[in-house]
């Protein structure tokens, strides 16, 4: 198969009830598996932002983590991580969102963004968009410019890219 033809949505399976019920989980792994299709997935999530001058990738832990080092890689960008509240090792700027019950927190260590840096944030999925709105929020208190946000599936009848306040939004798969 061709790669302008090859299907990425077959290689997404829907778990249902999972991590609890009435949760309909996209698991990526068997896309990850598949080495035409990772490939894939990684030269159509970068593709619009070759020419944009992007210094910095954010991965959104865990599942962000997978595709946004090859989009780093693919772009000449670097590679930042934000991860839950108490995983990282140095100093970090943490931004608390709400979550349906309880509120969540994502951190960032100080030093990895710079002041007028030009920032591309990747997750595998967004769904309410709370997550990689704090994450916007942590790359902006940084001085980042957050040029874009990624995604390799976005569950459109949630409306979380409104919640994002970014312009460019890339999702590869909609359901
Ligand atoms: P949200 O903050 O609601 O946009 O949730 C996004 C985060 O939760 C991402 O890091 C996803 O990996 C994860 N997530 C939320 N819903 C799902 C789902 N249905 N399938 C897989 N991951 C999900």
């Amino acid at each position: 198969m061709t790669d302008s033809e090859f299907d990425l949505k077959s290689l997404i399976r829907d778990v249902p009830d999972f991590p609890k019920p009435g949760i309909v989980f996209k698991d990526l792994t068997p896309l990850l598996a598949d080495a035409q299709g990772f490939r894939i997935a990684i030269d159509r999530l970068a593709a619009p932002f070759v020419d944009a001058g992007i210094q910095k990738v954010v991965g959104i832990e865990s599942r962000g983590f997978f595709l946004a080092g090859p989009i780093a890689l693919a772009l000449g960008a670097g590679l930042v991580i934000v991860r839950k509240a108490g995983k990282l090792p140095w100093k970090t700027q943490g931004v608390t969102y709400d979550l349906e019950y309880g509120s969540d927190t994502v951190e960032m260590h100080t030093d990895s963004v710079a002041d007028g840096e030009r920032v591309l944030i990747v997750d595998d999925l967004i769904a309410t968009g709370g997550t990689c709105a704090a994450t916007v929020r942590l790359a902006q208190d940084a001085g980042g410019g957050v040029v874009a946000c990624a995604f390799l599936v976005e569950l459109d009848f949630l409306e979380g890219r409104a919640k994002l306040g970014v312009e460019r939004v890339h999702s590869l798969l909609h359901y």
